[in-house]
């Protein structure tokens, strides 16, 4: 097929690789040959497009791979401003560490650091040693074992414990955490085969008991976090499964999560299972994640019985799936902060769940009053987030911003030089007072004037 002479007109206006490489990275920022490749590339895409009949603006190529290598550029992740009033957001990376976990995490990554040596004999030394020995002392468990995430952590947990035997799960427990993951088809990954116990609002601890045979390799426990069965519902308790399971001679196996050691029920909000209740209630085995409730770096975090980690950690993914030092020096950091009480001042998740309502109001207050009238305080509610208490919210106060078009001004909040990341409402947009953090009012005051200024 012919090109017409339109389309050879624009075939031969386009800019030769040089010219477009000069015109696109004039002080040379990024190596000669990375852009001209990347020069290459869009030239080719281009004559592709006028061929098939497409009539770009070749005229503003160079603009349109300066704009693509600004991009690249920029920080990232982006450092958002969380306006949401949900504490652990997922799509806003989880948990935000300590100062003092950060500043662990970075000087583990820029030094050599004695991760598997003993400094006394020089001898070998065992991984984790110490982060596993606090997780120990703060939950009661025998040992512990840390991996990349919870994700891991069970499947791990049950390729290590149940592969080509059956694993027991509650129908109202074979759910979906999010982010595609899928506790049916974990087990079936894990070379396990689940076998459905009870029904979706009601399973009785006799459930397990009928369904136990010598196939049989373990009970699962999986904590539903993201929503709740309300109405006519039974679920057995820990310690009614670990009876079963004991009487049948299998495991039981718990994913409890959020990675709770808090007691939430002083917030005013329901009890969170905590680590240390699974392991009283007598699991073998629990896992759950870093970066939820327990406010740490992004790991799995896998407590229970001696012998039974001990099988963990010598099982084949474990070498695939371990945490890396800087997710250890942050999880050592973190948990020093719960084993020095010091969780609601250093740990900004338990920072913001533990702001008094008194607190949020007057924060909120300071806001309007910074901006001059063109905001008022709302009252609003937050969120913990992260799969964790999902019927249960914080009393809160917001920012609010009206607008006639309030998507208008949320894209131009989340797109400024210090993005913020509000909620949108149908005629306003609100910027939660507990979730925006502890230093970062001053950056907030001036993301908003700009974005209300453009
Ligand atoms: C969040 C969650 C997971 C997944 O944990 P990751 O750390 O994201 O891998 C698994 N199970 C439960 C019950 C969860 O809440």
């Amino acid at each position: 097929m012919h090109a017409s002479d339109s389309q050879q007109a624009l075939l031969r206006a386009l800019p030769s690789v040089d010219a477009l490489v000069r015109a696109a990275d004039p002080t040379r920022l990024f190596a000669a040959e990375f852009v001209s490749d990347y020069a290459r590339d869009l030239l080719t895409r281009t004559r592709t497009a006028i061929r098939a009949g497409a009539t770009p603006d070749v005229a503003h190529l160079a603009d349109d791979l300066q704009a693509d290598l600004r991009r690249l550029l920029e920080p990232y992740p982006r450092h958002v401003i969380n306006g949401t009033g949900v504490i652990v957001q997922t799509n806003l990376g989880r948990a935000p560490v300590s100062r003092a976990t950060a500043a662990a995490m970075a000087a583990a990554a820029q030094h050599y650091v004695a991760l598997e040596m003993r400094l006394d004999s020089g001898e070998r030394g065992g991984r984790a040693a110490v982060v596993e020995q606090l997780l120990c002392r703060l939950t009661g468990a025998e040992a512990a074992l840390v991996v990349n995430n919870n994700a891991s952590a069970i499947l791990l947990t049950l390729t290590a414990l149940t592969a080509g035997r059956e694993v027991l799960l509650s129908r109202g427990e074979a759910v979906e955490i999010g982010g595609g993951f899928r506790v049916p088809d974990v087990l079936r990954a894990s070379g396990a085969t689940l076998v459905d116990v009870g029904t979706t609002n009601r399973t009785y601890a006799r459930d397990y008991a009928a369904a136990a045979s010598s196939a049989t390799a373990a009970l699962l426990r999986v904590h539903a976090s993201n929503y709740v069965v309300q109405g006519f519902t039974h679920q057995p308790t820990l310690a009614e499964l670990r009876a079963v399971a004991s009487a049948a001679g299998v495991l039981l196996i718990e994913d409890v999560g959020s990675g709770c050691l808090v007691d939430t029920s002083a917030y005013g909000l329901l009890p969170e299972p905590r680590l240390g209740d699974s392991i009283a209630a007598g699991v073998d085995v629990v896992t759950a994640s870093g970066d939820k409730l327990l406010g740490g770096p992004q790991a799995g975090i896998v407590l229970g019985r001696r012998d039974v980690v001990d099988m963990l950690r010598r099982h084949p993914l474990y070498r695939a799936m371990r945490a890396d030092k800087t997710c250890l020096a942050g999880l050592h950091t973190t948990l020093l902060h719960y084993a020095q009480d010091r969780a609601e001042a250093e740990i900004p998740v338990w920072w913001s769940v533990s702001r008094p309502r008194e607190w949020v109001r007057e924060r909120a207050e300071a806001w309007v009053a910074a901006l001059g009238g063109a905001a008022r305080v709302v009252l609003s509610e937050s969120a913990i987030g992260g799969g964790s208490l999902p019927t249960q919210m914080l009393p809160s106060f917001a920012l609010e911003l009206t607008t006639d078009h309030p998507q208008r001004l949320a894209r131009a909040l989340r797109t400024g030089a210090q993005p913020v990341v509000p909620r949108v409402a149908a005629d306003a947009v609100l910027i939660d007072g507990r979730t925006v953090l502890a230093d970062e009012d001053d950056a907030l005051l001036g993301a908003v004037r700009s974005a209300l200024a453009g």
